[in-house]
């Protein structure tokens, strides 16, 4: 049973700050949504002495290593590891062939160094890499623990990783344990607030909570451990605590993205969206066509920077540019109108603030960003019929909606938020909740 596992990366690189470890992060949200403690995080140069080291002070149950696996003289894991546990380096001509025939594919001749990728301290379990030279390997450990050691390259390790260490380390539990988690996808509390809302809703007995920030997403994992259906029932109760708790707040479960959320909900009412972006500069069309198969319900966008071109091609009127400005509800309301208009899409979501550092006022300060929406809904009535709240002040009429925000950071900040407030408008549009409460701060009238 796998209860607690170290990570070792290693590479010049990492130890000089040149490249950001990644891959340390990665395996251990990996390893601790599978129920395995991480114990320790080690990161260490290309430096035989300071690997082992690095393999003495890991101890845990499996002791993970990235890196180090390349041809050239300064991949050093193979040969540190062999010295360290002791054994002999031998050649795998299974993973010798599969490595000639990788430069095959590629039309390239194996240079002989890459050879060298397909010795293994003698017992070692290789892992095939499909994507890559440099194949991995598993071994034993006194005292019962495993090692596992990965190349360093990102994309090769992960699908390592995912094809064959994770069904291996499943394979390792009891048949009789089980540990099962669940991730909320949540947009408009702060992680205090959150923090707040499940002040007491999980046992620390039953289950454990953990928040995960990484702007402008913020999740809440659940995870309970125990008896298969017993874990599983526990967890589902769980899960209705924290839906019950956070409400719509919650804009998803998984691991998905609030564009992947927004485009599965247009699919499903078979609807289509364009957007009209000033600030964000088209970051909200970027994001939508992130996602795969978006043609179906992403008709496109207009990058409306200047006055110019949001008057000119958007049709917002002179008039309402000249008393209200650029970034103004009324604006954004005829951004959205006529992007609508332009493209006969279902639905118009408009964005047009001030992302800074210049170009604020004392009226509309740096941060002070407008959200509009055209769609049917709105000229409806869906959404009226005093709704509104003490100090909710938002535009609402002739078919589009708006509202004004006042967001705070660095110009990044302030249009990746935009971007992802101009999302959750149209997902609680399609959910038939009033687009204007998204946003932190909103809730509770203020
Ligand atoms: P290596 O297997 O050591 O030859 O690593 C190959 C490449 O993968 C390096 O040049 C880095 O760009 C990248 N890499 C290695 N280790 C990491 C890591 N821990 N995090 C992110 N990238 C890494
Ligand atoms: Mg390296």
């Amino acid at each position: 049973m796998i209860k607690t596992a170290s990570i070792i990366s290693t590479g010049d690189e990492l130890t000089s700050g040149r490249t950001t470890d990644t891959n340390s992060n990665w395996l251990a949200d990996r390893l601790s949504a599978e129920g395995v403690e991480v114990v320790s995080v080690i990161t260490v140069g290309d430096d035989s002495e300071r690997i082992s080291w690095a393999w003495q002070a890991a101890a845990a149950d499996v002791v993970i290593s990235t890196g180090g696996l390349g041809p050239t003289a300064d991949d050093l894991t193979t040969e540190t590891v062999a010295r360290f546990t002791g054994r002999k380096l031998l050649l795998d001509e299974e993973q010798a062939d599969a490595i000639r025939g990788f430069f095959d594919r590629v039309g390239r001749s194996m240079p002989d160094n890459n050879l060298k990728q397909a010795m293994f301290p003698e017992g070692a379990v290789p892992l095939p890499n499909q994507r890559g030279t440099a194949p991995g390997y598993r071994f034993d450990l006194e005292g019962g623990a495993v090692g596992v050691v990965l190349p360093g390259v990102p994309h090769e390790m992960k699908a390592m990783f995912e094809e064959q260490v994770l069904p291996w380390l499943r394979g390792q539990a009891d048949a009789d344990r089980r540990f099962v988690s669940r991730t909320f996808q949540t947009f408009g509390m702060s992680e205090s607030a959150l923090d707040e809302a499940l002040l007491g809703a999980i046992d620390p007995a039953r289950g454990r909570l953990a928040f995960r920030a990484s702007f402008p997403d913020l999740s809440v994992r659940v995870s309970v451990a125990g008896q298969p259906e017993a874990a599983e029932r526990e967890l589902d109760e769980l899960s209705k605590e924290v839906h019950r708790r956070l409400g719509d707040a919650v804009y998803a479960e998984g691991d998905t993205t609030m564009q992947q959320e927004v485009g599965q909900l247009l699919s499903r009412r078979g609807l289509t969206l364009v957007t009209a972006e000033s600030c964000t500069g088209g970051l909200i069309s970027r994001r939508l066509t992130d996602v795969a198969g978006c043609s179906d319900y992403y008709t496109g966008g207009i990058v409306a920077y200047s006055q110019s071109v949001k008057e000119k091609v958007l049709g917002v009127s002179g008039v309402t540019l000249a008393m209200y400005g650029e970034v103004s509800e009324e604006t954004v309301a005829e951004m959205a109108l006529g992007a609508r208009r332009l493209s006969g899409a279902d639905l118009a979501v408009a964005v047009s603030g001030i992302a800074g550092p210049g170009g604020g006022s004392d009226d509309k300060p740096v941060g002070t960003v407008c959200i509009g929406m055209a769609g049917d809904l709105f000229s409806e009535g869906a959404f009226s019929g005093g709704e509104f709240s003490a100090g909710e002040d938002i535009y609402l009429e002739g078919g589009a909606c708006a509202r004004t925000y006042k967001l705070g950071g660095n110009r990044e900040w302030i249009r990746v938020l935009s971007s992802q407030l101009a999302l959750d408008w149209t997902r609680r549009y399609l959910l038939g909740l009033e687009p204007w409460r998204s946003g932190f701060g909103v809730r509770g009238g203020g």
